[in-house]
C-alpha cells in the first residue's frame, strides 16, 4: 500500500503522468486509482433503441474509466497556446508548446500515425474570417477521431499495465497531507510519497471539498453557455476541408459579448454529456469514413466571467442546464427558424425539417432556458457565419441545447503545478489550468519530469 507516486483519476492526465514517470524512472513504485472501469468495459448504456436517453448510472462510461473525458471524444489535439488552457502561464509558452508537440509524438507512435494534422496557419479562411469581423484562432490539431483515439489508449494501457498498479472503481474519498500522504477509498489507505491529483471536470466538486479540507485557496469565476449546432455537412465544407477545427471568435455588437466556435465535428453526431447527473450536450466524430453522418456539429458557447460577491461560475451554468433537463428530460432541440419565430420547436417541426437529427433529444424552446443576453449572442453569431458560410442561419439549423462548458475552479497551484503542500501535485482539468486533452495530458509529462528529476 505504500508508493513513490500515486495518481488520482486515469484520464490524459493521469495517464500521461505515468508514462513519463515510467519511461524516467522503471523503479518507482506507482499506483493509479480511478473511479470508474478499465477501458474495455465502458459501455454508455444508450443504445437509441431500448434506451434513448441518459439513465444516469453511477459512474458514467462517457466520462469516467481508463481514458477520462477524452476516451470517446473526438480526439482533437490541439497544439496552442491560443485555447485549450493556461498551461503557458505556468510553464511558459515554448515549453506549453514542446510538451504538447511530445504528447503528439507519444500518440503517433502507439497507433495514432494515420491520422491527419491540420493547421490554420496562412489559411484562405483567416482573411474571409477577418473580412467579416470573425476571428480564427492560430492553431495545428490533430485529429484522431473516436475510433484511433481509442486504439492509442489499448495501446498505452498495454504497455502501462505490467509497470503501473491500476486499480479502477476505487473514488477517492480522502487524501490527508502527512508524510506520506494518505488517500482513502472508503475505509482502504494507500500512502504515496507525492500525489498526483487529475480527476478532470467530473471530479470537480469532489476537487474543491478536498481544497477546503487541505486549506488550499481557489477560484471560480467563469463558465461558457451556449448551444450544439447541427447543419448539412456541405454547409461547412470549405471551413472543415481546410482547417478541421476552427475556432472563430465574434465580438457580438449588442452586449460586446464573445462568442465562439468550439469543438466541431465535421460530418459528426451530436451525443448527451453527462456531468454530476446533469445533461449536456457534446459532439463526436470518426475519422473512419464509413460512420461518416451527413451532418457537422459544433458548438457557439457564451464566455461569462463573474466578478465580486459571485463566486460558484459552475453553480450558474449548472441551473441553466438543469431547467433544459426540467423542461425536456434532457437536451432540449430547436430549429433556428422556430427560434427566431418565437414558437417551439415540435416533433411534427423537426421531422418536417431538412436537417436530420443526430441524437434524440426533446424538441422545445430554447428562449426559455438560455438567459436572454446569451441567446441574443447566439443568434447574432449565427447570422455573423452566415457570411462565410451561407446556409448556416437557415430555418432548419438545428439547436441543441444546453452546451455548457464548466471551468473547474482555478487551484491554487505554483509554476510547478504543485500545491502549497510539497508533493501535491494537480493537473489537467481538475485544476482549472487546462480543458483540453492536449493541454491536460501536458501537464501530466510536465509533472512526472518534475517528480523523476527529483
Ligand atoms: C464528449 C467529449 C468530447 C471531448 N472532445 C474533446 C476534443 O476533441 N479535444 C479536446 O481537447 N478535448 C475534448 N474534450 C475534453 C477532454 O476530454 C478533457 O479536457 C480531458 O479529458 C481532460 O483530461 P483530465 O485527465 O484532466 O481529466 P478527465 O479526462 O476528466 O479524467 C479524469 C478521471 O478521473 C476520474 N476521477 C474523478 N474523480 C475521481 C476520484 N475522486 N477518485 C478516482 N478517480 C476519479 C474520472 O473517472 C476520470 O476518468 C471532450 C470531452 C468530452 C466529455
Amino acid at each position: 500500500m505504500q508508493y513513490d507516486v500515486i495518481i488520482i483519476g486515469a484520464g490524459p492526465g493521469g495517464i500521461f503522468s505515468a508514462y513519463e514517470l515510467v519511461k524516467l524512472n522503471k523503479d518507482l513504485k506507482i499506483l493509479v486509482l480511478e473511479s470508474g472501469t478499465p477501458l474495455a468495459q465502458r459501455n454508455c448504456p444508450i443504445d437509441g433503441k431500448k434506451i434513448k436517453s441518459c439513465i444516469n448510472c453511477k459512474s458514467c462510461a462517457i466520462m469516467n474509466g481508463f481514458g477520462g473525458a477524452g476516451a470517446f471524444s473526438d480526439g482533437k489535439y490541439n497544439i496552442t497556446n491560443e485555447f485549450g488552457g493556461n498551461l503557458h502561464e505556468y510553464v511558459g509558452k515554448k515549453e506549453a508548446l514542446e510538451l504538447m508537440n511530445y504528447v503528439d509524438e507519444i500518440n503517433m507512435k502507439h497507433g495514432g500515425s494515420n491520422a491527419r494534422k491540420f493547421s490554420t496557419a496562412n489559411s484562405a479562411l483567416k482573411k474571409k474570417c477577418l473580412e467579416n469581423d470573425l476571428h480564427l484562432l492560430d492553431a495545428s490539431v490533430r485529429h484522431l477521431g473516436t475510433d484511433l483515439n481509442y486504439i492509442i489508449l489499448e495501446n498505452l494501457y498495454e504497455l502501462l499495465k505490467d509497470q503501473v498498479d491500476f486499480k479502477f472503481h476505487k473514488q477517492v474519498d480522502n487524501i490527508v497531507a502527512n508524510d506520506p500522504y494518505e488517500v482513502y477509498v472508503k475505509d482502504e489507505v494507500y500512502l504515496g510519497k507525492q500525489v498526483i491529483v487529475s480527476t478532470g471536470r467530473s471530479g470537480s466538486k469532489w476537487m474543491q471539498k478536498i481544497c477546503d479540507n487541505l486549506d488550499i485557496e481557489t477560484k471560480s469565476n467563469r463558465v461558457d453557455i451556449g448551444v450544439r449546432v447541427e447543419i448539412p455537412a456541405a454547409i461547412f465544407e470549405t471551413i472543415t476541408d481546410e482547417v478541421y477545427e476552427s475556432k472563430i471568435v465574434y465580438r457580438t455588437k449588442k452586449f460586446q459579448d464573445k462568442v465562439r466556435t468550439f469543438c466541431m465535428n465535421p460530418k459528426g453526431i451530436v451525443v448527451n454529456e453527462n456531468t454530476n447527473g446533469i445533461i449536456t450536450v457534446n459532439g463526436h466524430s470518426y475519422e473512419d469514413e464509413s460512420k461518416f453522418s451527413d451532418n457537422t456539429n459544433f458548438a457557439l458557447l457564451v464566455s461569462n466571467h463573474f466578478s465580486e460577491p459571485f463566486k460558484d461560475s459552475n453553480e450558474y451554468g449548472e441551473s441553466i442546464a438543469k431547467l433544459s433537463n426540467m423542461l425536456g428530460g434532457g437536451v432540449l432541440v430547436q430549429r433556428f427558424g422556430d427560434l427566431i419565430r418565437g414558437q417551439r420547436s415540435t416533433p411534427s417541426r423537426i421531422e418536417g425539417g431538412f436537417v436530420t437529427p443526430s441524437l434524440t433529444a426533446t424538441p422545445g424552446d430554447l428562449s426559455l432556458v438560455i438567459p436572454k443576453r446569451q441567446m441574443d449572442d447566439i443568434i447574432e453569431m449565427i447570422y455573423a457565419l452566415d457570411k462565410i458560410a451561407p446556409g448556416t442561419a437557415s430555418d432548419d439549423t438545428l439547436l441543441y441545447g444546453v452546451e455548457v462548458k464548466f471551468y473547474n475552479l482555478q487551484v491554487d497551484v505554483n509554476k510547478n503545478l504543485e500545491t502549497e503542500h510539497k508533493g501535491l501535485y494537480v493537473i489537467g482539468d481538475c485544476s482549472g489550468v487546462t480543458h483540453s486533452l492536449s493541454h491536460a495530458s501536458a501537464s501530466g509529462v510536465f509533472v512526472a519530469r518534475q517528480i523523476a528529476e527529483k
